[in-house]
């Protein structure tokens, strides 16, 4: 699993430009470094990607206080995760504790004291990476890089209900490579890792919307959910990801539909509501799956409500 490459990046809020500077001045030699002068910039800014992986917040600032931007802050499912430093003059107990309430880990006393500034810094940055990367790992399947089983079922509940409420038509594409016990038999294990992984790869490909999920379904399957997206879209995304796979022109040389690696593929369309659950969509999707196989393999098949 590939580990952050990029400096962590910090976001620095104060309503004094001296503050700001003094902070940048000492945070700059080691960290990415941006500044917010106000509450209203600092949602601004973390609409820009990569989000900042730690946020020193001044607690006195005209309009909305740092308390009321930490609550803010932690109301947001994308960036609740980004941890709070509070930085102030107000340090009886009393504030602090408000602090902590508000959602901050720490904080740090003004006048500023470099060394302290710096060691508190590093261990909130290390421990958010810590936690960046075990997310990370529980949502990646390890061989192939591309999100897990888990990931598309937490995606799918997650989008299901998004769909329930909107009533958008809702697809879900599930994936079998063919005839892969063969491959495997032909190939050896190793070069079946190796054909998954450029499997993977090219499904990934197929789907450049970032509201599309491709995830590693179990063994030599794949599957992709696609909110708001008609079976017309889903098939066209599916003939996408067939297209990608021939262009691999990975030899199979024992392969009863062709001389390279095939995929089946079978998609299943619904408008969401509560009288269905998402599950029944994906053994639609199942069923379609089956008969792409049952067709001859190396194609797509649909089932739309009520198939
Ligand atoms: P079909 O066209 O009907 O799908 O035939 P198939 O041979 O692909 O289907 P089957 O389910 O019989 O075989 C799946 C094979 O996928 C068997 C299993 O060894 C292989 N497989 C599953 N996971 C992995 C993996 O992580 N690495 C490798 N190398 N092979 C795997
Ligand atoms: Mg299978
Ligand atoms: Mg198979």
């Amino acid at each position: 699993m590939e580990a952050h490459k990029e400096r962590p990046k910090i976001l620095i809020v104060d309503d004094e430009k001296a503050n700001i500077d003094l902070l940048v001045g000492l945070l700059r030699p080691h960290y990415k470094t941006v500044a917010a002068k106000d509450g209203e910039q600092v949602f601004r800014r973390l609409e820009r990607k990569p989000l900042p992986d730690l946020i020193l917040l001044d607690v006195m600032m005209p309009g909305l206080d740092g308390y009321g931007v930490c609550r803010r802050l932690k109301e947001e499912i994308t960036i609740r995760d980004i941890p709070v430093i509070f930085v102030t003059g107000q340090t009886e107990e009393a504030d602090e504790a408000m602090g902590f309430e508000a959602g901050a880990v720490d904080y740090i006393g003004k006048p500023l004291r470099p060394l302290i500034v710096l060691a508190r810094v590093k261990t909130h940055i290390e421990m958010k990476r810590r936690g960046d990367m075990l997310e990370r790992l529980a949502i990646l399947d390890g061989l192939t890089g591309i999100p897990n089983r888990r990931r598309f079922d937490q995606f799918l509940d997650y989008e299901w209900e998004r769909s329930v409420r909107y009533a958008h038509t809702f697809s879900v594409i599930l994936m079998d490579i063919d005839f892969f016990k063969l491959y495997n038999d032909e190939y050896g294990h190793a070069e079946g890792d190796n054909c998954l992984k450029l499997v993977a790869g090219a499904v990934a490909a197929a789907m450049p919307r970032t509201v599309d999920l491709a995830a590693r379904y179990g063994g030599e399957e794949f599957a992709c959910i696609l909110p708001e997206t008609t079976d017309e879209g889903a098939w066209i995304v599916a003939e996408r990801i067939l297209e990608n796979i021939r262009n691999l022109k990975v030899p199979h040389a024992t392969s009863k539909v062709a001389d390279h690696v095939t995929m089946s593929i079978g998609i299943a369309s619904v408008v969401p509501s509560n009288d269905i659950r998402s599950l029944d969509l994906v053994e639609m999707a199942d069923r379609a799956l089956y008969q792409a196989k049952r067709g001859g393999r190396d194609q797509i098949a649909r089932l739309a409500e009520g198939g």
